[in-house]
């Protein structure tokens, strides 16, 4: 494997008498792509949450890039180069496109880099615009956009941060035929220079675009490997894939 970015250690989330996760040992190297999956409820939401400071984990540790990051708040995550998206995407309505990406990118800014952007120094917008395919739709109310585009708007706004590390959390759900191989198309892309962490459900994306696996199950990692591997798992096959 390349060097570890993301090393979770032990990770055991508990909500009142219910264990979400329960003892998660996760390790993402430095430009992998990998894949999330299981079952509702079986802890991968919240992963993602502890992972981005969103949830405290009862006990255990995450480390990115070599440095501990459990209990940092999510602010302090983003900065750190951790970004995410939500299943149902989060976008500003009454903003146009752009200026959604361009407030991204002031999340982690700097107040240097905010003043110089004040002054018209900095623009990865209409780069960031470009790549996503939303450049025709810049000066677009960031409402009007259909549910893919917006899904695409959010992936946007986190490129603009220039995280080190993304989560997307099930970004083909609700798309169509067109919006998934885009959105396929798109990931590949974005993981030939960052590291990715997708949450999906959808099997056919997955054989298509998709390498590496880790398998969770009532918050355990079930197991890992390629998607050939992991389909031919007879415990996925019965926990997951048979269902
Ligand atoms: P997944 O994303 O794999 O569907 P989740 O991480 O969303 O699973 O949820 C795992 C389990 O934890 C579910 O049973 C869910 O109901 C429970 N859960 C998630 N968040 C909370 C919370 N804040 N309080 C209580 N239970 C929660």
């Amino acid at each position: 494997m390349s060097t570890p970015l993301l090393e979770l250690s032990g990770i055991r989330v508990v909500f009142g008498d219910f264990t979400a996760l329960d003892g998660i040992d996760l390790t993402v190297g430095e430009g992998e792509l990998r894949f999330l999956i299981g079952p509702n409820g079986a802890g991968k939401t919240t992963l993602i949450d502890v992972v981005t400071g969103r949830t405290r984990p009862t006990s255990g540790t995450v480390a990115f890039a070599g440095r501990r990051l459990t209990r940092r708040g999510e602010h302090r995550v983003v900065r750190a180069g951790i970004g995410r998206t939500f299943q149902t995407a989060v976008v500003f309505e009454e903003l146009t496109v752009a200026d959604n990406v361009d407030l991204a990118a002031s999340f982690r800014m700097s107040p240097i880099g905010l003043l110089r952007r004040r002054r018209g120094l900095s623009g990865p917008v209409a780069a960031v615009l470009d790549r996503v395919g939303l450049a025709a739709l810049a000066d677009h109310r960031a409402g009007t956009l259909s549910h893919g585009r917006r899904q695409w708007l959010e992936i946007a706004m986190l490129l603009a941060q220039d995280p080190r590390l993304l989560l997307l959390d099930e970004p083909v759900a609700g798309m169509n035929a067109d919006e998934r191989q885009r959105t396929g198309e798109l990931l590949t892309e974005i993981a030939a220079d960052h590291t990715v962490i997708v949450v999906e459900h959808d099997m056919d994306f997955l054989r298509r675009y998709a390498r590496d696996v880790t398998v969770l199950h009532e918050g355990r990692v079930l197991t890992e490997g390629t998607v050939a591997e992991v389909q031919a798992d007879p415990r996925v096959q019965e926990v997951y894939l048979g269902r």
